[in-house]
């Protein structure tokens, strides 16, 4: 139990922790509103498993586990700290093994934070950046760990403590102390300790620590919604279309903003970021909280819309760095915080847009490209049946009155109907289709893009109207099931077109052919020569989850030597094409570049992809590494095709 002076103390650091954590909160309460608040329990749960399990970090092996230990001690801190308000004393059989734990966390999270420090100082990797801050919040942590360990050797020297057993740690450390100079100075220590422990109250919302409170609220909060699906706008009711200011954001994208604790995990995997652009995910989320807690005094004021210094190109972000995003997710898969970059970016990008009227010069062509011809490329819309006579197949085109009974819609997408290349997988796909009998047809001149082009390039009106139109046709034919081979086709109309009433089961066609080859529908002759690599597809990998089925199909269809890159699974490196990038100059190091020379890198004679984006902008890497003769860039759908018999 604690004395008056050092409860006052306490209470004292507790009136601050809790003013600094008051005055984080209100700037958070200064966004938009948003509901969260869907099931509880669930969140909840998730929060729970997200902190024990630490499943994000963990991942990275030994400096994952570090802050592991470092969060385990912490917690073993706390249940001290509570136990020792305790008006009673514990049974030996339960404060013993309590003090077990605690000795041995407190070790683990001494060894924990000194490699950490280790980490930052003497490493000093590209990710990590450098505030007092941080000097400061880690020395706390060091010393308060320190001299916990000391107090427990001390008091375990001076007594002769008959519960040494429970503190095996501390009994190593009072074999090294002198029982005198110990009783002389065990109090000081305790002293200290304590003072460190309110220190670190008192502190917790001025520095990194306070992910503790906001990084676990922001776990909380996260976007239960299908993943990656970016929101709808009002377009009837809105006034404002997208974020202009800090204040358009809403609560919960602020709060992001304050979870953040610079640990670069983000700009580490950014495709941006790692080919010189000026785009830093870490950055953007940094500045636009200076921004922030430049702006709420103006606010609180009323007189945001006054503010003198705007939050793009002014005290924020760059619409440079706005349009440098490939919305590939990359960082918001590793981002320990579950913090929201890309609908950030792309809720600035409907701001340009729709308020602004600003957009690179590139995005002007592709928006009137999809308004007249309802393709990026600007294809004239009469010529999109003529892949079919083009690549030799010949899929029912639906109708009302002509072919009214099928299964499957193929959903062809714009690629696949006007890309030259593109046009020779899809008529892959249609005569695997085919030979499996499927019941399948395809939408015709009734196809129009998808919208996902549109929409991640900030013009949500126009994708809206397309989204409608598609949904109108396809509804019209009673579509319950779609197949695609088209990963941004596959977000859009599975994740996306629900918020329109569009609802269908939407398949990707690596999933569907496997399922083909488990029903038996199709025979593969399982042997194909040669080294393979897979490039995972961004829109396929992290916003579907699919990395499974391409590896299983290309192992049926014969692949025996697939060398796996390094940057794989939901952790690949994007090419470069996704959030409407594959329609804009890109300047220095090229993305698609840089993830074939990894591809090259393995050795590999063909890579393999399973999206009409990245098999163009592999197929220019290899071009740009003069490998075209020897290196083959395939989809997936192609090789299977190769190996039927
Ligand atoms: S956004 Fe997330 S990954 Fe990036 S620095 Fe902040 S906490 Fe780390
Ligand atoms: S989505 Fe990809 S390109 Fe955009 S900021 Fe995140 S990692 Fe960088």
């Amino acid at each position: 139990m604690l004395n008056t002076l050092d409860t006052a103390i306490f209470t004292l650091a507790l009136i601050l922790c809790v003013g600094g954590l008051y005055r984080m909160w209100g700037r958070i309460r200064l966004g938009a509103p948003e509901d969260r608040s869907d099931a509880p329990a669930k969140r909840r749960s998730y929060l729970l498993s997200a902190l024990l399990g630490h499943r994000k970090i963990r991942k990275e092996g030994v400096e994952g586990r570090n802050h592991y230990w470092l969060f385990l001690a912490f917690l073993a801190m706390l249940l001290l700290i509570v136990i020792a308000q305790l008006p009673i004393s514990l049974p030996w059989w339960i404060a013993g093994p309590i003090a077990l734990l605690v000795d041995i966390l407190g070790f683990l999270g001494f060894l924990g934070v000194l490699l950490l420090a280790k980490r930052r100082y003497f490493e000093k990797p590209d990710r990590l950046d450098e505030k007092f801050e941080d000097s400061w919040g880690l020395l706390l942590l060091i010393l308060l760990f320190a001299t916990g360990l000391l107090l427990t050797g001390m008091r375990i020297a001076v007594a002769g403590d008959v519960w040494n057993i429970w503190h095996p740690i501390g009994f190593l450390v009072s074999l090294l102390l002198p029982a005198k100079l110990s009783a002389a100075l065990v109090g000081w220590v305790w002293r200290i300790h304590l003072l460190l422990i309110v220190a670190t109250i008192a502190l917790l919302p001025f520095g990194k620590l306070s992910h503790v409170i906001f990084g676990a609220m922001n776990i909380y909060f996260r976007n239960r919604g299908p993943k990656g699906a970016f929101s709808a706008l009002d377009i009837e009711n809105s006034e404002v279309f997208g974020v202009g200011q800090v204040e358009h954001f809403t609560w919960k994208q602020l709060l992001d903003l304050e979870a953040c604790v610079r640990c670069g995990r983000c700009q580490s995997r950014c495709p941006a970021h790692n080919t010189g652009k000026e785009l830093n995910p870490k950055q953007v989320i940094q500045d636009l909280r200076s921004h922030l807690v430049a702006k709420a005094p103006a606010i609180r004021k009323g007189e945001g819309d006054s503010y003198e210094t705007p939050m793009i190109d002014g005290g924020g972000v760059s619409q440079e760095q706005i349009w440098d995003c490939t919305t590939c997710r990359a960082c918001m898969e590793i981002c320990p915080m579950e913090i929201e970059h890309v609908d950030k970016i792309v809720d600035m990008r409907r701001y340009m847009v729709l308020m602004e009227g600003q957009m690179p010069e590139e995005l002007i062509l592709l928006n009137k490209n999809m308004e007249n011809n309802f393709n990026p490329w600007g294809v004239g819309w009469s010529d999109r049946n003529n892949w079919m006579a083009r690549r030799g197949v010949s899929p029912r085109i639906l109708s009302e009155e002509e072919n009214p009974n099928f299964d499957i819609l193929f959903w062809v997408g714009c690629a696949g109907s006007f890309d030259d290349r593109y046009q020779r997988v899809v008529a892959s796909v249609c005569r695997i289709l085919d030979r499996a009998g499927v019941s399948y047809g395809v939408l015709g001149m009734d196809e129009k893009c998808c919208g996902d082009p549109a929409r991640s390039t900030g013009n949500e009106y126009l994708y809206q109207s397309m989204v409608m139109e598609n949904i109108a046709a396809m509804d019209k034919l009673g579509v319950t099931k779609i197949v695609t081979s088209c990963p941004h086709c596959l977000k859009t109309l599975d994740k996306e077109y629900p918020q329109f009433d569009g609802n269908y089961e939407v398949v990707h066609h690596s999933e569907f052919i496997q399922g083909l080859i488990d029903d038996g529908k199709i025979k593969l002759n399982g042997e194909l020569p040669g080294r393979f690599t897979l490039h995972d597809s961004c829109y396929l990998s992290r916003y579907a989850g699919i990395t499974d089925a391409p590896r299983t199909v290309l192992a049926e269809a014969g692949v025996k030597d697939l060398a796996e890159m390094e940057r794989n699974l939901e952790n690949n490196f994007c090419c470069g094409a996704g959030g409407g990038k594959m329609f804009m100059e890109e300047e220095g190091e090229r993305i698609n570049v840089n993830r074939t020379k990894e591809a090259l890198s393995t050795g590999a004679d063909t890579i393999c992809t399973a999206c009409p984006f990245c098999l163009t902008m592999i197929g220019d890497g290899v071009k740009a590494e003069k490998k075209e003769e020897e290196v083959s860039v395939l989809d997936m759908a192609e090789i299977v095709e190769k190996a039927m018999v």
